[in-house]
């Protein structure tokens, strides 16, 4: 199906042409296949839709998030790090069912392409459950079928196996990538053999690293006196295309070691914060050429799934600590949330609005109270904005949501009454089974 979007404020997000305020976008199936001002457009569509001035951009790429913890938003908050991950959130992980990972992601890609989010890199278990739900809301994502940590001791039969079991579930619009959870929760050889199987499978990795202090302090213990940072670049995770969650606790050395490779660094402000893990040095990260893109995490630490509120701590936090208004400025920021996130995950067509890209486009209203009066769209975005002024997400040339609506899901309360059964029952069987004491 040939689409037109007409009358559209575009923000490209390429260096040249950034914005098109009266503009025009044609859509071939899947794909942008024309950009171009109002005036200049003799495209045929077989559907015309008129933007009426409204913003178009490219969606949001969400580049660190555990989808389906969005049933745990709440079950554990004011506490640190250590205590939320091991008296809360691993007791309850331990006793997840297929259920739980199915409606819980489902509830997120709800909210996700609510917020105008149109790629996310899931980080969860259960594979079949999270793909069977962020294909039926028709979202892009990247999801690992080695997100467990029990491999039963030989992590790459593992992986293999799963690639049989998982393989053909993988397409262009939900790929797959690798995985390792932390450098305290992986040994050396489950990272080494998460790093082969990364190679040999030419995918992206990603791992948390330097969320907090005493990550740090437990990686210099255990290994040498090496940070995170380091102790991954002797291991070899570096070699091939890798994305750090995180990247709080880094020093100069830190840094001066990613910008050596191809390693994107995902931030996630909110849950940070929240979570007293601090505040990351975004902005040294971007005068040293490190790629940085934008992540929700997930919503037992965030807790919202609103990706507005981590571009506006991205863009506000660095101003505030470094005592520098001009730092991190607006549009650095937008770009952080969808282009390079495009880049960290090596997708060579999304993340701008720009011929021979995929048609994953957000509309955001310039009617609401929020974005008006228009002296800076940009800036109204990012600073003043939240994901109730977005109207329309498109994924692959396809509306999956609009106006409260979603294309593909009939029912949305009966999909948070999932949620609400699956938390309760998870926590049941994780106080029988004598893990989890609340
Ligand atoms: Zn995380």
């Amino acid at each position: 199906m040939k689409t037109k979007i007409i009358n559209a404020h575009i923000l490209t997000m390429c260096d040249e042409n950034f914005e098109i305020p009266s503009g025009c976008v044609c859509i071939d199936d899947k794909k942008i296949v024309k950009v171009c001002a109002q005036s200049e457009c003799d495209f045929v569509a077989d559907k015309v839709i008129d933007f009426q001035g409204d913003v178009l951009m490219p969606g949001f790429v969400n580049a660190h998030a555990h989808n389906a913890m969005v049933i745990f938003r709440g079950v554990c908050d004011d506490a640190d790090l250590q205590d939320w991950l091991y008296d809360n959130i691993f007791p309850l992980e331990a006793n997840l069912c297929y259920d739980d990972v199915y409606w819980g992601t489902k509830f997120a890609c709800m909210q996700s392409v609510q917020s105008g989010i149109t790629t996310v890199l899931d980080e969860y278990f259960v594979p079949d459950a999270i793909i069977k739900a962020t294909r039926e809301v028709g979202m892009r994502a990247f999801v690992s079928t080695g997100v467990k940590i029990d491999d039963g001791g030989d992590r790459l039969k593992f992986l293999y196996d799963n690639k049989q079991k998982y393989g053909e579930m993988f397409d262009d619009l939900i790929k797959e990538y690798a995985y390792c959870h932390g450098v305290y929760t992986f040994t050396d050889k489950q990272i080494e053999d998460t790093i082969r199987y990364a190679k040999e499978q030419k995918l992206v990795s990603t791992i948390h690293a330097s969320e907090n202090l005493a990550e740090v302090g437990g990686c210099a213990k255990e290994h040498n006196d090496m940070s995170p940072i380091e102790y991954l670049e002797s291991l070899g995770y570096f070699d091939q295309p890798a994305l750090i969650a995180h990247g709080v606790c880094v020093d100069k050395d830190d840094i001066a070691i990613l910008q050596q490779y191809d390693v994107s660094v995902a931030t996630n402000p909110a849950s940070n914060l929240k979570i007293g893990s601090g505040i990351a040095p975004i902005n040294s990260f971007l005068t040293r050429g490190v790629n940085v893109c934008i992540g929700t995490d997930g919503c037992a630490s965030n807790n919202a799934l609103d990706f507005f509120r981590d571009m506006y701590l991205t863009a506000t936090l660095q101003k505030g600590v470094l005592n520098d208004p001009k730092v991190v400025p607006a549009k650095e920021v937008l770009k952080m949330a969808t282009i390079n996130g495009a880049k960290a995950l090596q997708l060579d067509d999304v993340g701008l609005v720009k011929e021979n890209y995929q048609a994953d486009l957000i509309r955001i209203s310039t009617k609401t109270f929020a974005m008006n009066p228009v002296n800076n769209l940009v800036s109204n975005i990012v600073y003043s904005a939240s994901k109730s002024d977005v109207v329309m997400t498109m994924v692959a040339g396809k509306i999956v949501y609009e106006n409260g609506k979603w294309t593909n899901v009939d029912e949305p309360t009966k999909v948070i009454e999932h949620c609400q059964k699956c938390i309760d029952d998870l926590k049941e069987r994780a106080r029988k089974s004598g893990q989890y004491q609340k």
